[in-house]
């Protein structure tokens, strides 16, 4: 499965995958100011393409991009998701997955640079399970990373910056080439954080369902889907912070990103986890495929119909 589709959306024009290339002196491509999004559109019942949370997804881009002081983004998010749509459309697209970027563009170096264009792609390709099918049947086998998650002062932790996955990509490489699937990040304080592109839940003996609160790790739109599936069934989520060993006694732990969807841990710093996937994460993975399809009612407010 590659990235490559027949269109890209380019500053609000289609243009074919092979034209949509930018210059060698694209400033986010030296010092990687530039944030971006991560959206994924679903077949629903009657065949059309559905996105989820689409106005959330797009309204957090716009926030990234003005959070980091970027000039303001020219189209508004009504253009933006009538832009996915577009691209969707034009690529013959029902599921994949969506790539909003937006960056600097050339024109002036150095950091003090603010000048510069502001260009917005959009791309789309398709991508099936993040950690692999079999990590979503069985679970998957992660490590606590020695790569600490971002200070809070040190970075932007709600807004999706280009540069800041420098740091999540040293800890995944690090997990995979200690035979990991994926790595757990502490914080600077070593409470638990997120995994380097997805949230994690853990059902603990008592059977609490605790997440980490939004202060150290990006509070995902999954995360929040995951939260709103609790509040159905009347479960309260609690958001607290704690420790590696509280997943190493957890009953259950998993991740979820709309990349990696609701995916189960079944070791942690090699050890097993003692359910995985557990009953809770087992009905997670249900209901959250439940509702990205269109199959929960008190959901379907959340699709965007392409
Ligand atoms: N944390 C990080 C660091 C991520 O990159 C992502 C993926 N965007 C997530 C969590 C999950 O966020 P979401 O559910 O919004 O995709």
């Amino acid at each position: 499965m590659g990235v490559r589709s027949e269109y890209i959306w380019f500053d609000g024009q289609l243009v074919p995958y092979a034209d949509a290339k930018v210059h060698v002196l694209t400033h986010t491509l030296h010092y990687g100011l530039g944030v971006f999004e991560g959206i994924r559109a679903y077949a629903q019942p009657d065949g059309a393409a559905g996105v989820w949370r689409l106005k959330e997804h797009l309204q957090r881009f716009l926030d990234s991009i003005r959070m980091c002081h970027m000039p303001t983004c020219p189209h508004s998010l009504d253009d933006l998701m009538a832009a996915v749509a577009e691209t969707l459309r034009a690529n013959k697209m029902t599921e994949g997955y969506i790539r909003p970027l937006a960056f600097l563009g050339d024109g002036a170096m150095g950091l003090g640079a603010r000048n510069n264009p502001l260009h917005v792609v959009i791309a789309v390709w398709e991508w099936g399970s993040y950690l692999g099918d079999d990590g979503v049947a069985h679970g998957v086998r992660v490590k606590t990373s020695t790569m600490v998650r971002h200070h809070p002062n040190a970075t932007l932790q709600r807004a999706k910056v280009v540069g800041h996955y420098v740091n999540n990509i040293l800890a995944r490489y690090e997990a995979n080439d200690d035979g990991y699937d994926e790595a757990i990040m502490l914080d600077h304080q070593g409470h638990v954080a997120e995994g380097t592109g997805e949230n994690l839940f853990i059902v603990e003996q008592n059977g609490r369902v605790l997440t980490p609160p939004g202060i150290n790790i990006l509070p995902g739109i999954t995360r929040q889907t995951i939260i709103d599936l609790c509040a159905l069934d009347g479960i309260t989520v609690v958001e607290q912070l704690f420790g590696r060993d509280a997943l190493y006694v957890a009953d259950e732990v998993f991740m979820v990103g709309t990349a990696a969807e609701v995916t189960p841990i079944k070791s942690v710093d090699r050890l097993p986890i003692t359910y995985s996937p557990g009953p809770f994460t087992k009905r997670m993975q249900t209901r959250y495929d439940d509702a990205i399809h269109g199959r929960i009612p008190e959901m379907t407010k959340y699709i965007t119909v392409c």
